[in-house]
């Protein structure tokens, strides 16, 4: 089986480091604590145990009011004063709208036939010229035949094939005519449904006393409207609005709550102006035109009318909610993850410290760099860097030098010894391994002319053997036997700068020199080795390898990329030599 399908027949979890900080823990529980209010408060305040249904909605309107206009003058001479009713006001509009006229312009009496134009700059002319025969454009009231003919007494303009005489362009009246329209009230009828919960209602309660008008406040439940109400609310003037038109929305919310424990299901009326006239505004107000037909003498007339007026939207919309399980889990479910920001918050105060500047110059003074060298401990014992194990990685370490190197290239030629490379810090010592060895074995006679006590690395340099490298500061390496292109690989000493050689150590002679304490070692992984002579060297060779690796390197990872310095190399081969062939050197373990 692949090794990756062996994970699908275990169960993984992760493993955590606890800090026992008084600071981290106040810290934590503290933010459990806002972010456990945060979703009690968004479970009740925002109703997220319940399940929210759309509303579908019908509304009907009326409005009511008479309104009595300005006096006007017939044309016989009589003076009238014109009354309008809801039907020559109101016009029916299609979805929930409903119009109400406040302004018009009329022309009345007109025939088809042949006028003039009325004078604009594109209509007037002063001779046939000027006009183009069967011309229509979008502007224009009609035909033109080609002609230029008289206007009145200033202009002449060109004639036109149209209802005559033509509509002219002017400017509505002000004030408005039905200015008196802001005492019009409207009556909302809305009825909504909840087909799911089977739940319909209507915005006319049962116990309202009607007839009522809607205030915001002292009736907010009224469903009639005072239209001038309706515009002081959005802050508007009606008398300016009703002179152009314009077009205002009625919004009703239903925020229902169907649970019995707390049922409520009221509408809530709201206005805005859905016209705002900005100063780009080109076309502001709202109109349209409308003929009355009528028939003068066997001659079919119209009364043209230019009507000025608001437009009312009604807007209903809204949801009914209702206790719902699985809604309640959904929420909590969805909310569980900020729980998550908490850890990410202490993290992010964990991986902050300051620079070193601020631990070498102002701590132990300043407090809060003491606080940051809690930090920077939290962080060592939280992370732990991996560098990408390449055929090309090495770490060097130099006796004299305390920090190890880590040199990440291809050395093409140059000797390891020259490579300058990466510092990065030398691991801490683990004593207890080194406890383990027997070092208490009887070990090899001392070298003659050596006392018996430990040895320190003596600081003169041991005299340079006249085989020794040019690259070589201890004195004691060798060239290397490899092939050309692999030797600058093992040209590398146990010292930066010229010394003492670390060979010469009592460590070095007592830990990988020592046959007995690496035949233990040996015995120690595999019990039931069998040390015959052949390959025993072979193998104490490799064991002291690894034993000089992991004392100069102190970490596996770093000591499986560990070259060792050429004085090292050959002073383990010269102890446990190879019976027979060419040694074959480092070899990267990927
Ligand atoms: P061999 O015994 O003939 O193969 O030759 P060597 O005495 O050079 O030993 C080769 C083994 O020791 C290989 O497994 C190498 O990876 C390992 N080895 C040799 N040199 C180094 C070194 O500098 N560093 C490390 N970490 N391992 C080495
Ligand atoms: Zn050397
Ligand atoms: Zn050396």
């Amino acid at each position: 089986m692949p090794a990756c399908c062996d994970d699908i027949f275990l169960y993984e979890t992760n493993k955590v480091i606890q800090i026992q900080s008084t600071r981290c823990i106040f810290i934590k529980w503290f933010l459990y604590m806002i972010v456990f209010s945060y979703i009690c408060i968004a479970l009740l305040y925002d109703k997220g145990y319940q399940w929210k249904e759309p509303l579908t909605s019908s509304v009907h309107t009326k409005v009511k009011g008479v309104a009595e206009m300005r006096e006007e003058i017939l044309e016989n001479g009589k003076k009238v004063k014109r009354v309008l009713d809801t039907a020559d006001y109101t016009f029916p509009l299609q979805d929930n709208s409903f119009f109400v006229m406040t302004n018009f312009l009329e022309t009345k009496g007109q025939v088809q036939g042949l006028c003039p134009e009325y004078p604009t700059n594109k209509t007037k002319c002063s001779s046939d010229q000027d006009c183009i025969k069967r011309l229509s454009e979008p502007l224009s009231k009609g035909i033109q035949t080609g002609k230029c003919i008289e206007y009145n007494q200033r202009y002449n303009t060109c004639e036109v094939s149209a209802w005559c005489p033509t509509e002219a362009t002017e400017e509505p009246p002000r004030p408005a005519l039905l200015n008196i329209a802001e005492n019009f009230t409207v009556l909302i009828k809305n009825n909504i449904d909840f087909p799911d919960y089977n739940y319909s209602a209507i915005n006319i309660l049962p116990d309202l006393n009607i007839p009522c008008t809607f205030h915001k406040t002292q009736n907010p439940q009224c469903p009639i409207f005072r239209l001038g109400d309706i515009f002081r609310e959005t802050g508007d003037d009606f008398s300016e609005v009703a002179i152009k038109g314009g077009v205002m929305g009625i919004e009703i919310e239903w925020d229902c709550n169907l649970d019995s424990w707390f049922h409520h299901c009221r509408p809530k009326y709201s206005f805005r102006r859905l016209d705002k006239i900005s100063s780009y505004s080109l076309y502001p107000g709202f109109d349209f035109r409308y003929a009355k037909y009528y028939q003068e003498n066997n001659v079919e007339k119209r009364t043209l009318i230019k009507v000025f007026g608001i437009r009312f939207d009604i807007l209903v919309f809204g949801h009914g909610g209702k206790f719902d399980f699985i809604t309640v889990m959904v929420h909590i479910g969805s909310n569980l993850s900020y729980f998550g920001l908490v850890t990410l918050i202490i993290d992010l105060l964990i991986n902050t410290y300051s620079s070193t500047w601020c631990q070498s110059h102002v701590y132990p003074y300043c407090k809060c760099c003491e606080c940051c060298a809690v930090n920077e401990y939290y962080y060592k014992k939280k992370c732990e860097t991996v560098v990408e194990p390449k055929s090309t990685l090495k770490y060097v370490s130099f006796v004299d030098e305390f920090h190890i190197r880590m040199v990440d290239k291809q050395l093409l030629g140059r000797s390891l010894q020259d490579v300058k490379g990466k510092e990065i810090p030398r691991p801490l010592m683990d004593f207890t391994d080194l406890s383990r060895l027997p070092l208490s074995l009887q070990d090899p006679p001392p070298i003659p002319g050596q006392s018996e006590e430990i040895q320190l690395l003596s600081k003169e340099a041991t005299p340079r053997s006249s085989s020794s490298p040019s690259w070589c500061q201890c004195g004691n390496c060798l060239p290397s036997q490899l092939p050309e292109s692999h030797q600058c690989l093992e040209e590398l000493c146990c010292r930066k700068k010229p010394g003492a050689c670390i060979t010469t150590s009592e460590p070095f002679r007592r830990l990988i020199l020592s046959r007995r304490a690496l035949q233990f070692l040996l015995l120690y992984q595999e019990p039931l080795l069998e040390l015959d002579a052949d390959a025993t060297n072979n193998q104490l060779r490799h064991c002291a390898y690894r034993c000089y690796a992991t004392w100069r390197f102190g970490s596996k990872d770093l000591a499986d990329f560990a070259i060792l310095p050429s004085c090292c190399r050959w002073r383990i081969r010269k102890e446990f030599p190879k019976s027979e062939g060419q040694y074959s050197g480092f070899k990267s373990p990927y």
